[in-house]
């Protein structure tokens, strides 16, 4: 039998190449991008099309390229970064393999403009699917620019399988924000389809990371430094009150270079033990110097794991720099949030839709008679409405008004006229026995304790007043027109891009909660009204919140947006648990809870109250 075996022509090795260095535009930028800081550029650009498919371009002010040079690079496995292996194992350039240039042209289209400092004119080179187009010399300023048009023209396959634009796009601001975070020093800036995204000067290491997050960024963070023999930590940690659900915001660079490391996020999470809730996320932004021959870098091309020589003593010097940054800068433990949240459960309230709510009480019925009831029946009892249903109500101006400033102690409170007495009445009175005599009790700051007819009732503050806020805010969204009150001071808040992608969403569900949004652009909102029961200072705190509560998708009905956002909002603003309540804010809390559609459970589908009855603290009495 002949020979079979043949070498592989150039263009077909550069396309299986291809398939590892290039998942994605992202991909592109990434290595663009590397290349641009490798070559010292201290002004890079980053230009993209629809999410980077139709073009990605970088155009930097670096060293350039000879026109020798410019011709090589975009052969396999040319690079000027290393010569001989041991080379890796003193690495300072993001770059070494000499692959990315071929693996880009061999599945797209490509143009490069290069020009050295001392060179008079540069080179201009069109290369498609590996194939050089044309080369000509061209009057360029010193530095560098790429384009890259058409990724995957010649494997549809691969074209087919990239994802929407929004998809691609923060796979695209992902690379680019790792890399102008490793740099500070660098200006970067950063268009998609024509508009600013970025603008970054070169800058201290805060800066920076406060222009990539915007926001209240600034205030967020902690520094941490530390040297050691072995290690030069740098960066900064958030405090543990602005712990966020997602993990969006961490970020470890090793020698300049991005990484992921679940065992070094380990060591920062234990840096935080007993200071932040379960299933709360710190920021962080954490710089790693370690000598270039303690870690092994010689790994895949687009893997950000690394493996370090030392990792046991890697971890705890993290824990300690962590743990000593977050006392000496005195970051008191957060209070008691109430995140477990079932988020999926839409609540019932289209039977309200169209018209004025008021409450009609049958004035025999005792909830707390049925507490023996299983939950789900209880829940349908409500919201079946036999005894205790919306129908002919009074507006909720006054059960509302009840409510404002409750958490505030210094707020006068309104006096609380009960619309609802009748269900006061059968409540806590019984005509025969103790008439008026039922008092409220705050016990440890958490829940308020209170004698009825037939025993006592203990309410969980803090839900209590999710349910109540709960059912106001979606009361005003979708049946009462939402008030608005005007800020003297229009408010200027700052996000980053993709929280202003989801604000933008967001936006026509918010005005019908009552905010008035008089500008929105690529990195802040202008906000001339907000809602009646939020205060100023309570506006950032509850769209931070809301972003956060939004980070697996915005909902696409605005049924569900409603309800997202009003437990949100009951979320952020409710009474949280260590708050101290006055006799007549726990009357109204109490009182509240018990004129709501659905007092038995939270917004979040936690129990709001538990009932004790006579009967059964005679028990315990007996043994
Ligand atoms: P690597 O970065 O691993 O060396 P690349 O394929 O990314 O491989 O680049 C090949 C070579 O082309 C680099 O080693 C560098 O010499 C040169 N080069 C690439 N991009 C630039 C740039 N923006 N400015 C100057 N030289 C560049
Ligand atoms: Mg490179």
């Amino acid at each position: 039998m002949s020979s079979i075996i043949q070498l592989l022509p150039d263009h077909v090795a550069n396309q299986i190449a291809a398939g590892e260095v290039v998942q994605r535009p992202a991909s592109v930028v990434k290595e663009l991008l590397e290349n641009a800081v490798d070559a010292q550029a201290t002004d890079i650009k980053l230009i993209i099309k629809d999410a980077g498919k139709s073009l990605v371009q970088v155009i930097d002010n670096g060293k350039g390229m000879s026109v020798t040079d410019a011709r090589l690079c975009f052969a396999r496995h040319a690079t000027s970064k290393i010569r001989h292996a041991e080379d890796l194992f003193s690495l300072h350039t993001k770059g070494f393999r000499g692959e990315a240039l071929a693996s880009i042209a061999a599945i797209a289209h490509m143009e490069m403009k290069t020009k050295q400092d001392q060179d008079e004119l540069g080179t201009h080179i069109v290369i498609e699917g590996s194939k050089f187009v044309s080369q000509e010399v061209a009057v360029l300023p010193k530095g560098t620019s790429f384009s890259v048009k058409n990724l995957f023209f010649n494997i549809p396959a691969r074209r087919n399988f990239l994802k929407s634009d929004t998809v691609e796009f923060r796979h695209v601001m992902d690379e680019f924000q790792r890399v102008a975070l490793a740099h500070p020093n660098i200006h970067f800036s950063f268009y998609h389809n024509g508009s600013e995204m970025f603008n970054l000067p070169a800058t201290t290491l805060r800066q920076r990371i406060v222009g990539v997050f915007a926001g209240k960024t600034n205030e967020k963070l902690v520094p941490v430094t530390e040297e050691t023999e072995i290690v030069k930590v740098q960066g900064f940690v958030s405090k543990p009150e602005f712990a966020k659900k997602s993990r969006g915001e961490q970020f470890f660079f090793v020698n300049d270079r991005f990484i992921k490391s679940g065992y070094l996020h380990h060591a920062v999470m234990a840096a935080y033990d007993g200071i932040l809730k379960d299933g709360l996320q710190p920021s962080y932004f954490l710089y790693l110097q370690v000598p270039a021959n303690t870690i092994d870098i010689n790994i895949h091309p687009t893997k950000t794991e690394i493996k370090f020589d030392d990792e046991q003593a890697l971890y705890a010097i993290l824990r300690a720099a962590i743990k000593h940054s977050l006392g000496q800068f005195n970051v008191a433990p957060i209070l008691d949030f109430d995140r477990d949240a079932n988020l999926d459960t839409p609540y019932h309230y289209k039977d309200l839709e169209g018209e004025t709510p008021t409450i009609q009480v049958d004035s025999t019925f005792n909830p707390f008679e049925m507490s023996e009831m299983p939950k789900k029946q209880m829940a349908s009892a409500s919201s079946g409405g036999n005894s205790y249903s919306y129908k002919k109500v009074e507006p909720t101006a006054s059960w509302e008004s009840l409510y404002v400033g409750l958490k505030n102690d210094t707020e006068d409170i309104v006096s609380h006229t009960f619309e609802n007495e009748a269900v006061t009445a059968s409540l806590f009175n019984d005509n025969e026995v103790e008439q008026a005599v039922y008092k409220t009790y705050q016990i440890h700051k958490k829940y308020i304790v209170s004698p009825i007819k037939s025993g006592m009732v203990i309410v969980d503050q803090q839900r209590a007043h999710q349910r109540i806020l709960y059912e106001q805010f979606l009361l005003n969204m979708t049946v009462n027109q939402a008030a608005s009150q005007q800020l003297l001071f229009p408010l200027n808040l700052f996000f980053s891009a993709t929280e202003m992608e989801l604000i933008r969403e967001l936006q026509q569900s918010l005005v019908t909660t009552g905010f008035v949004f008089e500008e929105s652009t690529q990195d802040h909102v202008v906000i001339s009204g907000i809602p009646v029961h939020i205060t100023e200072s309570e506006v950032s705190i509850v769209i931070e919140q809301l972003i956060s509560d939004l980070q697996d998708g915005v909902p696409e009905n605005n049924y569900s947006q409603n309800d997202t956002i009003a437990k949100s909002m009951a979320k952020s603003l409710a009474v949280k648990t260590g708050s101290y309540l006055t006799e007549k804010e726990q009357d109204n809390l109490v009182n509240g809870l018990f004129a709501c559609k659905d007092p038995n459970i939270s917004p979040f589908n936690k129990p709001t109250f538990i009932t004790m009855r006579v009967e059964d603290i005679d028990k315990k009495f007996a043994l």
